[in-house]
């Protein structure tokens, strides 16, 4: 079912907009790309083009680069942890004040709904930047006993020292934008580094607006650049400086193993959050209406755009057709139409380069032989929509089944015993997230040990907080992000050992 509406913007938001052409943060200066050139930012929902925005080279990457350098090695560098902490907790309460603004701006430029908008993008991102602010004062090294035989008389004292990684590069994508530039410029703040951030193409808008509020919040200018452009030209500029020392890469795998590679010829340090194609075991004592509602949130939620999105699902035999058949009711009944619509339960992808793969995805699918229970195709001719979709009759040749496809598809297959699950469920490249859903604690704590992803979730699905490890094994890529492990990454260690 689709539905449209006609959305008032916020006053705030229009004069965002009607800025002819937005400028990115370099330093303290608001600038245009060197080249003059620039890019457009489309509605999804519309395909109006709502702003443009700096398509920044090389030359624009150098000065952001050396803006973060000189603030690491001024002010900045020389604040105290509390000092710093208590700039991060100022930017928390501007951002959630200037929380509506964000909302839908984020709301016109990525297409999820106003209401997850409020939730993910703000309510998330306010917290998040509170919790780094608190490890700002906590960052500590260990002391050692040392275990060498020495001379009479000589003793020594070793300990380590947390110290700042230096300038990060923060590469972002489209599915969470602010939320996800949120996640790689607070860690950098509370552990004293400084950043230059590059959104999606798709996706720059509520990332400079984000850089206003850290002006606003008081930061010294250079400590956080956003430098807007295309992945392959400013993207890979910020990969390749040599004066980058970190970087904190999220998207897809493909683009990670690029980056991961380039990364190395300089040795600067990297952790890569990447894709996924994340398994849903469900056990046969679940309610067939239980694991339906956990898909909403599981899949479904931000168009399918979820990098953990529960995207194949392994039901007993037995009970197949009774649990697809209602995951595909629910599928149905979903609303399709304008994200500012408090009617309507999902959004349009992020662009037409998505729609028109994901829809490409569901065809091959076809043409191997599965079968689309519900969904499938566009709504409407406006609008980059795609209906909730559930698949079936699929199998581990698929391509459908094989990788990720990045919208509201799910492929569903069943198992014959716990074996015959386990193996279908790891039978992936990737290894970011699983879920299990079960009631018998016995048998799901059993699965937990043999399941090769991140984070597993039970009876639930696609939950992240700031104080939870996340990140992936195998394919879905290397490093932790959120909770204490991503200070370890920000920083470097430092062996310290003295004789006395
Ligand atoms: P993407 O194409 O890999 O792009 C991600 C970011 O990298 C964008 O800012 C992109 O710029 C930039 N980029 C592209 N090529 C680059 C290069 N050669 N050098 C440096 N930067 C480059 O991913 P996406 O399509 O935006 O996002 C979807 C993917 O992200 C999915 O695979 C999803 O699973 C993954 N994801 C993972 C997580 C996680 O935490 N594990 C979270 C969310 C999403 P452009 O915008 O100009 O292309
Ligand atoms: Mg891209």
């Amino acid at each position: 079912m689709f539905v449209g509406t006609d959305v008032e913007l916020p006053a705030t938001v229009k004069r965002f907009l009607d800025e002819p052409t937005r400028t990115m943060l370099i330093g303290d200066e608001w600038t245009a790309a060197q080249s003059g050139r620039t890019l457009d930012v489309t509605d999804p929902a519309t395909e109006r083009v709502i702003a443009n925005v700096p398509d920044a080279g090389e030359e624009d990457v150098d000065r952001a680069v050396a803006a973060a350098r000189s603030s690491l090695e001024g002010s900045w560098g020389r604040l105290m942890p509390v000092e710093r902490q208590d700039l991060m907790l100022r930017l928390a309460d501007v951002v959630a004040d200037r929380g509506e603004e964000i909302a839908h701006l984020e709301t016109l430029e990525q297409g999820k709904l106003l209401e997850f908008s409020r939730l993910v993008e703000v309510d998330m991102a306010v917290d998040y930047i509170r919790y780094m602010a608190g490890w700002a004062t906590k960052i500590e090294g260990s002391t050692f006993e040392i275990s060498p035989r020495q001379p009479e008389g000589v003793r020594y004292h070793a300990f380590t020292r947390r110290e700042p990684v230096g300038v990060v590069a923060g590469i972002v994508p489209w599915n969470f934008p602010h939320l996800m530039a949120v996640w790689k410029i607070a860690p950098a703040l509370a552990t004293g580094c400084t950043i230059v951030l590059k959104p999606a193409e798709e996706t720059p808008l509520t990332a400079l607006l984000l850089g206003e509020l850290i002006l606003e919040a008081g930061f010294p200018p250079g400590v956080v650049n956003i430098v807007t452009g295309y992945g392959e030209s400013a993207g890979a500029a910020l990969v390749r400086h040599p004066g980058i020392d970190k970087v904190a890469f999220t998207g897809s795998t493909e683009v990670g193993k690029q980056i991961g590679a380039e990364a190395m010829r300089n040795m600067t340090r990297v952790s890569l959050e990447l894709g996924g194609k994340s398994p849903v075991l469900v056990l046969d004592d679940v309610g067939a209406d239980f694991i339906a509602g956990g898909m909403v949130g599981g899949l479904f939620f931000n168009s399918g755009q979820q990098c953990v999105a529960g995207s194949r699902l392994y039901a007993p035999h037995a009970r197949f057709d009774e649990m697809v058949g209602r995951i595909a009711d629910y599928a149905d009944f979903l609303k399709l139409g304008s994200p500012f619509d408090p009617n309507v339960h999902i959004g349009p992808l992020v662009s037409k380069a998505q729609q028109d793969r994901v829809l490409g995805y569901i065809e091959s699918g076809r043409e191997d032989g599965a079968e689309v229970v519900v969904g499938g195709k566009s709504p409407s001719s406006t609008g980059f929509f795609v209906e909730p979709t559930v698949i079936v009759d699929t199998d581990h040749e698929m391509k459908i089944v094989r990788e990720e496809i990045f919208g509201p598809v799910l492929v569903a297959m069943p198992y014959s015993d716990l074996d015959d699950l386990i193996t279908k469920a790891n039978d992936t490249d990737y290894g970011l997230a699983a879920s299990v859903w079960g009631q018998n604690i016995s048998r799901v704590l059993e699965l937990l040990p043999r399941i090769k992803a991140g984070t597993i979730w039970v009876n639930t699905h696609s939950v992240l907080d700031a104080n939870m490890p996340f990140g992936g094994f195998k394919m879905s890529g290397v490093g932790r992000e959120h909770g204490r492990a991503a200070l370890d990454h920000y920083t470097e260690s430092k062996t310290v050992c003295i004789a006395y």
